[in-house]
């Protein structure tokens, strides 16, 4: 302290004290766009930019970091690979609008050798091969210690067919296109042979049994099917998002962006039979699993009442787990006893 005055002292906010969401939000908000061709900024699964009347292109990326994102004590490079492909496809998906093109951003440490690298392009290969998307470029560099992976999926789409999360209407039916919870579910497994596996290096992992949770963490699938039978059967979403962070953070990025509320049923939720078995193990309730869980990379989308009719009696695969509600009716799930609680982005709270 001089002269008796405290020292100048700027202002340092913690960023947990923002959040993931927030800290975005607080970042972005001074770029407003400056090309008439960019239809769709930040706050999508990707972003959409003007080509023509009949093409517009997707855009979406994101970063993988090791220790955070991925453990390789227990993740094969070549599912590492496949993964970071995959994710990123789900976004142009989500968007109702085909992949073309991925670039892929490496930065590795001196640990890596150039066969583990070959694991790793292995299993980006074999995701382009799938998806027929090509890569197209990249970077590379190098870290103090571990593995970074940023991939970019460019995709496109007839600007009519896009469906973004703000359009949902008050009355359309919630629909998801398979289980949720079992990716979560995986990794607990994984997460739990691990501390098994560094108290006695000896002791040998029988995954055999759970290879359905454990595949559902270690390599998704990106869900082009359902893209592909909803247009042929020519219903397009009123919104839709995948499903990466949990049913309850993903519906809520549909409605608050919508403007509307919610009512979901747990019972009409798809859970996978071993999602209920291995969940009473870890003695987690199975619903907590499928609303915060994660990394399911289903489809969560809503459509009109009429679409809703047709998909109930016509298309296989595809579940109605609720309908849309006016804002002022908040976001609800009905629990199998019947009890509403108030579905949260953190978990659900009682009411
Ligand atoms: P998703 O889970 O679908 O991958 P995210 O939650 O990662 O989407 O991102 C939400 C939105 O915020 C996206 O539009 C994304 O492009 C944007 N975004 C995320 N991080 C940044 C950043 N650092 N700068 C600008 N935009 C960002
Ligand atoms: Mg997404």
């Amino acid at each position: 302290m001089q002269n008796g005055k405290m020292p100048y002292q700027p202002k340092q906010t913690p960023i947990s004290s923002l959040g993931e969401f927030k800290l975005i939000e607080h970042l972005t908000r001074p770029f407003s766009h400056q090309q008439v061709s960019t239809l769709k900024g930040v706050g999508d699964d990707a972003a959409v930019i003007h080509i023509n009347d009949h093409h517009a292109m997707v855009v979406s990326t994101d970063l993988l970091v090791e220790g955070i994102h991925f453990d390789l004590m227990y993740t094969p490079l070549k599912h590492l690979g496949y993964k970071a492909v995959v994710v990123n496809l789900s976004d142009i998906y989500a968007m109702n609008a085909t992949p073309r093109q991925i670039t892929v951003s490496i930065a590795i440490s001196s640990r890596f050798t150039v066969e583990a690298l070959d694991e790793l392009y292995e299993g980006i290969a074999a995701a382009c091969q799938r998806y027929k998307v090509d890569l197209v470029g990249g970077d590379t560099s190098s870290t103090l210690k571990g593995m970074v992976i940023s991939v970019t999926a460019i995709g496109d789409a007839h600007p009519a067919q896009i469906t973004y999360r703000n359009q949902a209407q008050i009355g359309d039916a919630i629909c998801l296109s398979g289980d949720l919870g079992s990716a979560y579910l995986g990794l607990q497994i994984l997460e739990r042979e691990k501390r098994i596996f560094l108290d006695n290096p000896a002791a040998q992992p029988d995954l055999e049994e759970q290879s359905y949770l454990i595949g559902r963490q270690l390599k998704p699938e990106a869900r082009h099917d359902i893209v592909a039978l909803l247009a042929k059967h020519r219903i397009k979403p009123t919104a839709m998002i995948d499903v990466s962070d949990g049913l309850s953070s993903d519906l809520l990025h549909i409605c608050t962006q919508s403007g509307i509320g919610c009512r979901i049923i747990e019972e009409y939720i798809p859970v996978h039979t071993d999602t209920l078995e291995v969940s009473a193990q870890f003695q987690l309730p199975p619903i907590t699993c499928m609303l915060n869980g994660g990394e399911d990379y289903e489809l969560l989308f809503t459509v009109s009442p009429q679409d809703a009719t047709y998909i109930e009696q016509n298309l296989y695969g595809i579940a109605i787990i609720g309908h849309t509600v006016p804002a002022d009716e908040g976001y609800t799930i009905i629990s199998r006893g019947g009890n509403e609680h108030r579905l949260s982005a953190q978990g659900w709270k009682h009411l």
